[in-house]
């Protein structure tokens, strides 16, 4: 034992330097009871591979097989070149199947008889062949002594790091695969729900995700402040109630359903117009909201609310007289209401009953305005000194919302299709026009203009209307605007012919995909 001497215990007097190198005696105590262990190993006793004599030690019995058995292990260990693994089965191998000594020395090099994991597993306990390492016991052949085995400790706690290291690495990988195969997922998720239905295998993740989507659908109207913004817009509102209140012979005594009534609003226009009964019928949580308000209203023996789609729900009557309904989106037929209009008037329409609104057009116009269109498409040309023009191929596809000013309009307005809520069938709702725009100005042509007018006309002797265009007083749905990527130079007194294509937008059929083939080029918008 080297001597210690306690710091704590001296006076420290001059330079650093000239004091004795102090060693921790804590350190020190450690050492020595590993010494004591790795003596304590070496007198462990161990049994001889192929005999049941007790040794003293490993290296006795090392020196026992060589003699009795005429085994050399480490020529063994060096003839197979093994490693830890190779070594640690061989000595199970051996105690595990009680094999013959001269059998061994004679295997053939590559394919050996313990080459399965299965020997891993030590068959006796606390083997203290097993706790020796093959590399240590090759390089100190014959002289095994207390030194080699804590060089041999050493070894087997790098043995020990390398192998925390692999597994680390090892868990990396597997981490990195795990999130490789939540990429995959994700993709395969977006490759069925991206399929066309026709053409997918699984339909019925498509049918989950409509179902989502309804409900992220409902959820929007669930909310006060679309109303609120529905029922502010005066020129809708107004429309509706005076459609109402002036035409009271329509109203007298019928049995009317309000397909999506919302707040309520219509249903009780429609009883203060003098109806017999009105059904409102909602999806969305704003109902809960419109039975308090018909309440408070004094309304509730004349309206019947009922909360769910139009296409689930029993009405308590088989046939209604009228069908009113605020079904219009933007460009008239965003959001496809009126699908579920349609569904309502062919189940619970009497003969001679009529929806209303009743007619309804859709009408473009082409517009000039370089500053707007300089503004979203011109300006990714040059972004603080960058070229970013192939933003515009993200830009351009998506149809715009929003007001545009009477005064850009650059050609007479056109209508391009008109719609009977009376008649109109479901396929019609997708439909191609050619269109022809009277151009007035000899200018570029940087957009085309799409808004819509509605009427209530059938059987009403004051006839309501009012437009969405952008002539005249805005409404919530403003106008859609369909940007050209590149402006068209047009002649006054021109006419501009064109195409235009709608049609549902099939991986989301609450939204539109609208083409517009304008002389040779040609566009698909999309509007979300
Ligand atoms: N009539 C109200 C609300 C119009 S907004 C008003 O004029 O202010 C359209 C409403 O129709 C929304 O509240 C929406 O939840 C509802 N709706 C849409 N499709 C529906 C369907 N298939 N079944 C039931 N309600 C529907």
């Amino acid at each position: 034992m080297a001597e210690s001497i306690d710091p704590r215990e001296c006076d420290v007097h001059g330079d650093v330097e000239d004091m004795p190198e102090l060693s921790d005696p804590d350190e020190e105590e450690e050492d020595d009871e590993e010494q004591w262990q790795w003596m304590e190993e070496e007198n462990q006793p161990v049994t001889c591979l192929f005999c049941d004599r007790l040794l003293s030690s490993v290296s006795a019995t090392l020196q026992h097989c060589t003699a009795e058995h005429q085994l050399n292990l480490i020529d063994l260990i060096r003839k197979h070149n093994l490693d830890d693994y190779g070594y640690i089965k061989m000595i199970n191998f051996i105690r595990s199947t009680n094999c013959d000594a001269s059998g061994l020395m004679g295997l053939p090099d590559g394919s050996l008889p313990w080459d399965s994991e299965a020997f891993l597993r030590p068959v006796l306990q606390d083997d203290p062949l097993l706790q020796t390492d093959p590399e240590e016991l090759c390089g100190q052949e014959g002289s095994l002594h207390q030194s080699s085995r804590s060089e041999s400790h050493d070894a087997l706690l790098q043995r020990t790091q390398a192998a925390e290291e692999r597994a680390q690495r090892s868990e990396e990988a597997l981490a990195r695969a795990m999130e490789d195969l939540h990429k995959l997922k994700l993709l395969a998720q977006g490759l069925v729900l991206n399929a066309e239905p026709g053409r997918s295998g699984n339909l019925s993740a498509v049918a989950e995700l409509r179902e989502d989507e309804d409900e992220a659908y409902f959820d929007s109207y669930g909310h006060y402040g679309i109303h609120e913004e529905m029922l502010k817009d005066k020129v809708r509102t107004e429309s509706y109630r005076d459609f109402m209140y002036r035409n009271p012979e329509v109203f007298r005594d019928k049995v009317v359903l309000d397909v999506g009534c919302g707040t309520g609003i219509l249903s009780m226009f429609a009883a203060k117009a003098g109806a017999k009964k009105v059904i409102a019928v909602d999806q969305s949580e704003i109902i809960y909201q419109a039975m308090d308000i018909v309440r408070s209203n004094q309304l509730e023996d004349k309206i019947t609310l009922i909360k769910g789609r139009i296409e689930d729900i029993n009405l308590p009557v088989e046939k209604v007289d009228i069908i009113i309904s605020e079904w219009m989106g933007y460009f008239l037929l965003f959001e496809s209401m009126l699908d579920s209009v349609l569904y309502a008037r062919d189940l619970y329409l009497a003969d001679g009953g009529s929806v209303y609104p009743d007619l309804c057009n859709i009408s473009l116009a082409a517009a000039g305005d370089m500053q707007r269109h300089q503004e979203r498409i011109a300006f990714w040309d040059n972004v603080y000194g960058f070229n970013m023009a192939c933003m515009k191929k993200a830009v351009v596809p998506e149809a715009v919302v929003e007001v545009v000013k009477a005064e850009t309009l650059i050609s007479e307005p056109t209508v391009i299709q008109t719609i009977d809520c009376n008649r109109v069938c479901l396929s019609e709702l997708e439909f191609v026009s050619d269109f022809c725009l009277k151009i007035k100005d000899t200018t570029d042509c940087t957009a085309i203009v799409g808004y819509f007018d509605i009427f209530f006309d059938k059987g009403c002797g004051n006839k309501v209307m009012f437009s969405t265009g952008p002539q005249v007083m805005k409404t919530h749905w403003k106008q859609t605007v369909f940007l050209l990527e590149k402006p068209l130079s047009v002649q006054a007194g021109e006419e501009l012919q064109g195409k235009i294509t709608v049609r549902k937008n099939k991986k989301d059929p609450r939204s539109l995909l609208v083409t517009f083939d304008l002389r040779d080029r040609k566009q698909t918008y999309s509007l979300q």
